[in-house]
């Protein structure tokens, strides 16, 4: 029925500014690379793409994204149907090994073309609606205690309901600013911690057991990520349930996690996994592991903030409070001219047709 044939794919790379200094265990900084992509098929229908990796997170950049897909992406999609997924999926990966940031900005534009060629939003094509409503978490960037304590107040004031705060500096560092935010905060805002493999295993727990006395919801990536043995290390002697992020970094990471018990959350972002398709198997694989899923950010702004949400709307096992909005409220401007719904601390998923965004498009200008 639908002949979507790809017939063009554009990709631009822009680097925006952060309001302030953005600053976690592996990096710090005052911009951000952005490489959106544009896919137009043979009858004129338009998809949007988006990824914003940090190098240092995921080994890609706006500007590997951009070389990657002109040169090995681009002609091997050319020609096929945009609802062929697991397909475009097989030959983007003969194409080119990993790149998973590339992949996900690709991946993303397909479902906002069979949505608006269906005329139906993209949540429809990956299972339907499971959830309206989208619960959001802040996070908290490193910065002086004084600035963490202000910060987690403010962002309470206006709705959010669970904090994440990034820790891996020092154990005495993180120690005062768990204890910190916590006293101003009071005992029953779920706070989670986000690491970042900012401790070896044995560091992680001598740190995290004295801090899991404040109260946490969880611990995200005490270590680093290919040390799958020292995370489980770490959620056997921690009483807090345990998050990998970076350590799931594609579908088939997901694998050791589940086989070694390794963790009990998974953060499943959209951009760092390889879009859309693939964040969805990964839920699947919760499902069938007893696991539970958030869905994190890489920063992106509008585009891929709208893909995250409609992974969530439609993914059971993504039952945690999310921190896919993060990109937007950091950022001095955005690459969408429509506002996302949002009440209460909670984000509503758009039913307009695809990612149901409007995309600025003087950006390919
Ligand atoms: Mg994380």
């Amino acid at each position: 029925m639908n002949k979507s044939i790809i017939k063009d794919v554009e990709v631009k790379v822009i680097e925006l500014p952060l309001k302030k200094q953005w600053k976690i265990a592996l990096y710090a900084a005052k911009t951000r690379g952005h490489a959106v992509v544009k896919i137009i098929t043979n009858h004129g229908v338009i998809g949007y793409g988006e990824a914003s990796p940090s190098p240092a997170f995921m080994g890609e950049t706006a500007d590997t994204i951009k070389l990657v897909i002109d040169k090995y992406l681009k002609p091997a999609l050319i020609g096929l149907n945009a609802f062929d997924v697991d397909l475009i999926h097989e030959r983007m990966n003969l194409a080119i090994y990993g790149n998973y940031a590339a992949k996900s900005t690709i991946d993303i534009a397909l479902y906002d073309i069979m949505g608006k060629a269906l005329g139906v939003p993209a949540y429809k094509l990956l299972g339907g609606k499971y959830r309206s409503e989208i619960e959001l978490s802040w996070v908290v960037g490193m910065q002086d205690l004084e600035g963490s304590i202000q910060e987690a107040k403010e962002k309470l004031a206006q709705g959010y309901k669970t904090l994440k705060v990034k820790v891996g500096n020092t154990p005495q560092i993180d120690y005062n600013l768990v204890k910190g935010i916590r006293e101003a905060v009071g005992k029953d805002v779920p706070i989670r911690l986000d690491a970042n493999q900012g401790y070896d295993y044995k560091t992680a727990v001598e740190v995290f057991r004295r801090i899991e006395e404040f109260g946490l919801e969880s611990i995200e990536q005490p270590v680093r990520r290919w040390d799958i043995e020292g995370m489980k290390y770490v959620k056997e002697h921690l009483k807090t349930p345990i998050m990998a992020d970076e350590s799931v970094s594609s579908l088939h990471d997901v694998y050791r996690i589940i086989k070694e018990r390794a963790a009990d959350i998974v953060n499943i972002k959209v951009g760092k996994v390889g879009g859309l398709t693939i964040a969805k198997k990964i839920a699947d694989a919760l499902e069938i592991s007893g696991l539970t899923g958030t869905a994190g950010s890489n920063l992106e702004v509008g585009i891929g903030s709208a893909a995250s949400i409609h992974f969530v709307a439609s993914s059971k096992t993504v039952n945690m409070p999310n921190d896919l909005l993060l990109g937007g409220p950091l950022h001095e401007y955005d690459l969408i001219k429509n506002q996302f719904e949002i009440n209460d601390g909670k984000v509503i998923c758009s039913d307009k047709p695809g990612l149901g965004i409007e995309v600025d498009e003087s950006i390919f200008k």
